[in-house]
């Protein structure tokens, strides 16, 4: 089902409906269309492009802001789907210092990170192989970031989500 991204009227990224329930919202003049999609709706009456981005013309108040799941796809999202210490492609998430060296499972100490940097890390510190982060890990904040947890997005929808700290949208960045 095609989704449509919400704008508050401060154009900051809310969540998200069904294309369906956009369109409603538009007509109802309680949101305008920011972008298009690429679906077009045909009913009796002629047709109607859906949109692929809405803006209440409403503020909305978020009344509480919840922390951010730690998830590969919210990870790569932080790190822009390249690799934290070479900038190639990411296939993986890496803990900075290794699990096995009492590194814990939380945004301050994972990466995303490519397949050959990872391997070659392995099981060692940044000290012990003289590598760099190019910055430093951290949780994201914001209501933008739920928007990852919503299943399917839209490439357009990386304009409104990027002064969230939201770099990408993909999992996957397999090209090598
Ligand atoms: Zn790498």
């Amino acid at each position: 089902m095609p989704q449509t991204l919400v704008l508050n009227a401060t154009y900051e990224p809310l969540g998200v409906v069904t294309d369906r329930r956009a369109l409603i919202l538009v007509l109802n003049q309680r949101a305008t269309m920011v972008e298009e999609s690429n679906t077009i709706l045909h009913y009796a009456g002629g047709q109607v492009t859906l949109p692929a981005v809405i803006r209440l013309t409403k503020f909305v108040r978020i009344p509480y802001r919840h922390a951010v799941p730690l998830s590969r796809r919210a990870i790569f999202a932080r790190d822009g789907g390249r690799c934290a210490y070479c900038t190639a492609a990411a296939t993986s998430i890496d803990h900075v210092i290794p699990r096995s060296r009492g590194g814990g499972h939380n945004w301050e100490n994972v990466v995303s990170a490519c397949t050959k940097c990872n391997h070659q890390k392995a099981d060692r510190t940044l000290k012990e192989i003289g590598w760099r982060l190019r910055s430093l890990p951290r949780e994201p904040v914001g209501a933008a970031w739920r928007i990852l947890g919503t299943g399917r997005t839209h490439e357009s929808w990386l304009t409104y989500l990027k002064p969230y700290g939201i770099e990408a949208l993909g999992i996957a960045a397999a090209s090598a």
